[in-house]
């Protein structure tokens, strides 16, 4: 049997193939461009490489609700090419076999809870924080979801008093999580990237600041048994310490949580995760 996977991002899509075991067999990638530039590739791309079946983890929002008429499409994105595109249902049109279809978060989420830093867990949140925040979480095996996917990257978070004057980034809220401390907020407050602030400058405190608020409001919502952070953002090593610090600080005893050092942790596969749970999933789909 052969897997297939797509990884469908904002900048580039990544296609791969693996046997039954996830040994990877073949990857490419292709800019995304526009639905007819980047889908021609694609399905080339598995003409080529058959398989018998394909997990998609997609940038979104996508609609998740499979008694939806849009169910598999990208829904209200900026990317204005992309915005109400019927990925699944155009796949399904060149290759009828079975697909797991979800957000690109969740499959790199699955990715950590089988093979990761989530192995042996039973209930995973994942974080991203890179050019966008964005989070998956799976609950025994499954991933949580309502009317549609959760949107945890955009949860509202109070100013740190260090940094009242910024408005945030996000086009749609300006201070919620993802405007508050992704990349491109980096970029706005000092003109130039994350990666080049010294790692000793204060803004790293004020960042670890809203990554553990978000921490102890998924901690009450969730209670997960471990939280794990990828994305370019959370290269910055040193903010795992300051995350943990502020965590306790905010959580102020109120409710129990795994050992810190072990409850706040970085990815492990990095780059790998989101390939490696697109393809489990399209074994999950054969099943
Ligand atoms: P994407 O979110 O587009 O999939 P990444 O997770 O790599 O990609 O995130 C890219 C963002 O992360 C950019 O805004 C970039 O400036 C920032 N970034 C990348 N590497 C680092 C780093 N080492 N330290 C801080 N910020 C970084
Ligand atoms: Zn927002």
């Amino acid at each position: 049997m052969k897997l297939g996977a797509i990884e469908a991002g904002g900048t580039k899509f990544v296609c791969a193939v693996s046997d039954e075991n996830i040994n990877v067999e073949d990857r490419a990638q292709f800019p995304t461009t526009t639905p007819a530039e980047t889908m021609a590739q694609v399905f080339a791309y598995f003409e080529q490489h058959p398989v018998d079946a394909i997990g998609i983890g997609s940038f979104g929002p996508v609609s998740l609700n499979q008694d939806a008429d849009n169910y598999g499409f990208i829904t209200n994105t900026p990317k204005l090419a992309w915005k109400n595109y019927d990925f699944l249902g155009a796949m399904k049109a060149h290759f009828d076999i079975p697909y797991y279809f979800t957000t690109d978060v969740n499959v790199a989420a699955y990715g950590e809870y089988q093979a990761g830093a989530g192995r042996g867990k039973k209930n995973i949140l994942y974080w991203t924080v890179g050019t966008g925040v964005g989070a998956g979480y799976i609950q025994n095996g499954e991933f949580l979801q309502g009317y549609s996917h959760p949107e945890m990257g955009h949860i509202l978070l109070r100013h740190d008093p260090r940094d009242l004057g910024f408005e945030g980034v996000c086009p749609y809220h300006g201070d919620c999580f993802e405007g508050l401390a992704a990349g491109p907020s980096i970029e706005k407050r000092f003109g130039k990237k994350g990666n080049e602030l010294d790692p000793s400058n204060e803004f790293w405190e004020i960042e670890a600041n809203y990554i553990a608020q978000a921490c102890v409001n998924a901690t009450l919502i969730l209670r997960p048994d471990i939280i794990i952070f990828g994305g370019g953002v959370m290269k910055q090593s040193q903010l795992f310490p300051q995350i943990q610090t502020e965590f306790v600080k905010q959580m102020a005893d109120y409710v129990d949580f795994p050992e810190i050092s072990n409850y706040i942790v970085h990815v492990e596969l990095g780059d790998d995760a989101g390939i490696t749970g697109a393809l489990m999933l399209a074994k999950k789909a054969t099943e």
